[in-house]
């Protein structure tokens, strides 16, 4: 083949893979096995060294997941990847060599409720914190980044509310203050947006959802874009200075554009454990195979969902980034060229009692706290997944009382579209 690079849908089926040099399976084999033999006792010594690449022991590195991480990593345009058990732990591990005690990160309003919580209130454990922004307010997110400032945080198409970040406006001011820039992309996948290209240093994915994308396994993925000059910054000693438990190595130094990488397997996984089992990884494989092909018809099925709601009576307001209506669709040109993605959220005129009817009478759509499904999905957020926050924070987050969330699957659209009607009928009965 010549250096033409290859284009997303064939990428999505054959980066990182290869058949099985032991017995030439063309699919990836699931390597179930926690521990490899060493060659000898010098190359044991080599690998524990970190001296040379190769498997020790599946919390820190699996075949299965490697193939996987190589995957992600192409399809966001990244240097690696490190998968991690679920899109919470992939949060944890991406602040994790940069946060200390005293520091903090400067995050979005408009973030899915579970990282609202985990940065409001559980990451405080550790002495970190988090300073929560309009996102919107550039000069808001600038006057928040302080000497203690070490991330700034967001999403790329923000969970619940059909929000779009303008992510090459917050490249750009976390380039001028000069700290990494994490975008979690899990509600957009490097098929609609690639935030890497916006000048994300870090994205983390929630591979539970659409990268798998049937339902199956939970998970979680840093990809790292080998861009951020850990060494010039001086905030990050964690990948500069000398690692104690690596006889002082310097993983800056060492590995370069890779640092962050290497750093989350050798120092993250192996501390935290936070690790993908090969079971997992082999699920989200084969869902990636077909990610823009599920992509593509989410977000063909959403445009008409949304639309067709949007014209109802009983609904009094759809949050869609597609809709010409929303006051983000300005954005999708620019962020996510191929779709605003398949999550919106609908506010009912009937208010929180019609919410919660509504969910009951739906036959098609699941009432499942998930999304990114092949199946379309609903949750009442203020009732179940934004029920920690306090009402203000609901109202941020997109999750007021008479909000339903919807995941729009890849059925018929209008199958989607008579279920709801259904239903809708008896939430206002
Ligand atoms: C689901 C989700 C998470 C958390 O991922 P888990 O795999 O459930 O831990 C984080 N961010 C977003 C945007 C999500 O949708």
């Amino acid at each position: 083949m010549t250096d033409r690079p290859m284009g997303f849908d064939t990428l999505q089926i054959h980066a990182g893979a290869r058949p099985d040099p032991a017995t030439g399976a063309r699919q990836t084999p699931i390597y179930q096995t926690t521990a490899y033999v060493f060659r000898d006792a010098e190359h044991a010594a080599a690998l524990f060294n970190l001296q040379e690449v190769g498997y020790i022991y599946s919390r820190l590195t699996n075949p299965t997941v490697a193939v996987l991480q190589e995957r992600i990593a192409t399809l966001e345009g990244g240097v690696g990847a490190v998968c991690c058990s679920s899109g919470h732990a992939a949060q944890i591990m991406a602040l994790f060599p940069l946060m200390g005690p005293g520091r903090n990160v400067v995050v979005s309003t408009r973030l899915y409720g579970g990282t609202v919580t985990q940065f409001s209130q559980t990451i405080r454990r550790f002495g970190w914190s988090a300073k929560f922004v309009d996102f919107d307010d550039l000069a808001a997110v600038e006057a928040a980044v302080d000497d203690d400032t070490r991330a700034i945080f967001c999403e790329s198409i923000a969970n619940p509310g059909g929000y779009i970040t303008d992510l090459p406006a917050i490249g750009a001011l976390a380039a001028k203050v000069g700290l990494p820039l994490i975008v979690d992309n899990t509600s957009a996948t490097p098929y609609l947006c690639r935030p890497i290209e916006h000048g994300a240093t870090l994205v983390v994915h929630s591979t539970t959802k659409y990268l798998t994308g049937n339902g199956t396994v939970t998970g979680g993925c840093i990809v790292d874009s080998g861009k951020f000059d850990w060494a010039a910054s001086g905030k990050f000693p964690s990948l500069s200075e000398p690692e104690p438990a690596y006889h002082g190595l310097k993983f800056a130094e060492t590995f370069g554009p890779l640092a962050f990488t290497f750093h989350g397997i050798a120092v993250g996984l192996r501390d935290l454990g936070m690790t993908m089992n090969p079971q997992a990884a082999h699920y989200t494989l084969m869902g990636i195979e077909t990610l823009s092909l599920r992509m593509e018809r989410h977000v063909q099925n959403a445009m008409k969902v949304a639309a067709w709601l949007e014209q109802d009576d009983r609904i009094e307001k759809v949050t869609y980034a597609g809709l010409p209506s929303s006051p983000y669709n300005h954005r999708v040109a620019s962020v996510c060229p191929k779709g605003a993605g398949a999550l919106f959220t609908v506010a009912l005129k009937g208010g929180y009692d019609a919410c919660v009817k509504l969910v009951d009478s739906l036959e098609l759509f699941s009432h499942v706290a998930n999304l990114g499904d092949t199946r379309s999905l609903i949750i009442h957020s203020a009732s179940t997944t934004h029920r920690q926050l306090t009402p203000e924070q609901q109202v941020a987050a997109g999750a007021a009382p008479n909000v339903v969330r919807l995941s729009i699957g890849i059925e018929d659209a209008d199958d989607i579209i008579a279920d709801l009607d259904q239903a809708l009928a008896k939430a206002h009965g």
